[in-house]
């Protein structure tokens, strides 16, 4: 079998670009930045080896110059959006400043140098090869975001690109008589065709599958999460606060529950319009959220009614916090909305006894039936003995 470079370019291409324009299709018009970068980048990355292959079929110098430069243009714009699709996926990345630099010097460095073959071969191969290199690293930098085994495919196809593009570098720098030109068929030049042409394909299902777990990621959050106020809601407050139960019953430390409900909401909305009740309870989030020390868990569990768990919040703490929201509301509310706020609340802590989170929402709700009882806008602690 022979294997032509000039064949394997062209085949490079033409799977690159059927992947770029297939690629909308598959994934839609409404994409992430990451995702979107990510698509760029391969759109970009085919135009580099467009490039190429018009640039080694021009005689003329100054086109050759003006084609070649352009295709390296597009190698280092290819690597840095795969980089921005990394850092919008996984979370911020190292050397995203290196990679801005070799991506603007290879190009200029490749354009200067482009009189002498094995420089500009070495050259531009070189900073490639260190530009892949970043975009591999990566991939292996822990991320709380995406966490999925495409990360270590995609890293292991970029390493072995990184590294024929350095062979490939080397062989024009310094072996030029084996290496006399991109199409020559040194077996470091096919291999690394071969290998492009896999690893491209391998390393777009990887993105393929970054952007599903994204979309995924995305469909959890939304079931999660109240669309008014962007707190979560009743479903996500629950798998929440089931898992810091657990955790504070397994260490002994105190669990405090808070259940709010505001007051006489019907009549805001009544009197001043469903759209005015939206925006008191959007407000009513923003001190929640205000008042929200680590790992509590604020949720709107109902329409008007809210719940905190604070996990190490001892009676004094978790008092403070209903006082401080109390503070928060008679400050800012009338200023912001034009109308008053209260709330009546329900607090209790974890108690020996208690093997179920259920206890804890039983006795707090318990707690809330009291202070509307009393009269609204106060906190009603449950005690055990009540
Ligand atoms: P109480 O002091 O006894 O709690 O009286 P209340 O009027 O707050 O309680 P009630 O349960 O009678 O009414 C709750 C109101 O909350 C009724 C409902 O229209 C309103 N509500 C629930 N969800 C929303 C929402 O998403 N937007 C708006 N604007 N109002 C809502
Ligand atoms: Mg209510
Ligand atoms: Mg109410």
């Amino acid at each position: 079998m022979f294997l032509d470079p000039h064949t394997l370019l062209v085949i490079n291409v033409v799977n690159l670009l059927g992947l770029a324009l297939l690629l909308p299709m598959i994934m839609g018009r409404t994409l992430s930045k990451a995702a979107r970068a990510a698509r760029y980048s391969l759109i970009v990355h085919a135009s580099a080896w467009i490039a190429v292959i018009l640039s080694e079929m021009c005689a003329n110098y100054g086109l050759n110059l003006l084609l070649s430069t352009l295709s390296m243009c597009c190698y280092s714009g290819c690597n840095w959006l795969l980089f921005q699709a990394l850092t919008g996926w996984l979370g911020p990345r190292r050397y995203g400043r290196l990679l801005c630099v070799l991506s603007v010097a290879m190009p200029i460095g490749y354009a200067l140098m482009f009189a002498s073959y094995e420089w500009r071969v070495g050259w531009a191969n070189f900073l490639i090869a260190m530009q892949v290199a970043i975009v591999a690293a990566a991939l292996l930098r822990s991320s709380t975001n995406l966490s999925g085994r495409w990360r270590y495919a995609l890293c292991a196809c970029l390493s072995l690109m990184a590294v024929l593009t350095l062979m490939r570098g080397v062989l024009g720098a310094f072996y030029s008589a084996l290496y006399p030109s991109f199409a020559a068929p040194h077996p470091v030049n096919i291999l690394s065709l071969v290998v492009a042409n896999l690893t491209m394909v391998l390393g777009n299902v990887c993105l393929l599958v970054a952007w599903r777990e994204e979309a995924e990621q995305q469909l959890e959050r939304l079931v999660i999460t109240d669309p008014l106020t962007c707190l979560l809601n009743r479903r996500g407050w629950g798998e929440q606060a089931e898992r810091v139960f657990t955790s504070t019953l397994r260490s002994q430390q105190p669990l405090a529950l808070l259940s709010i409900d505001l007051d006489h909401f019907k009549t805001i909305n009544d009197r001043y319009g469903h759209e005015v009740g939206d925006r008191a309870l959007q407000f009513f989030s923003d001190q929640l959220r205000a008042q929200q020390g680590a790992g509590d868990v604020i949720a709107r569990i109902g329409g008007e009614e809210f719940c905190v768990l604070m996990p190490m919040a001892g009676d004094e703490a978790a008092q403070r916090f209903d006082r401080q929201l109390r503070a928060a509301l008679a400050q800012e509310a009338v200023p912001a909305l034009g109308i008053p706020l209260h709330f009546s609340a329900g607090l209790t802590y974890r108690q020996p006894t208690d093997t179920s989170l259920h206890h804890l929402l039983h006795r707090s709700d318990a707690a809330l039936y009291e202070a509307k009882w009393a009269g609204r806008d106060q906190l009603i602690v449950h005690t055990m003995s009540a």
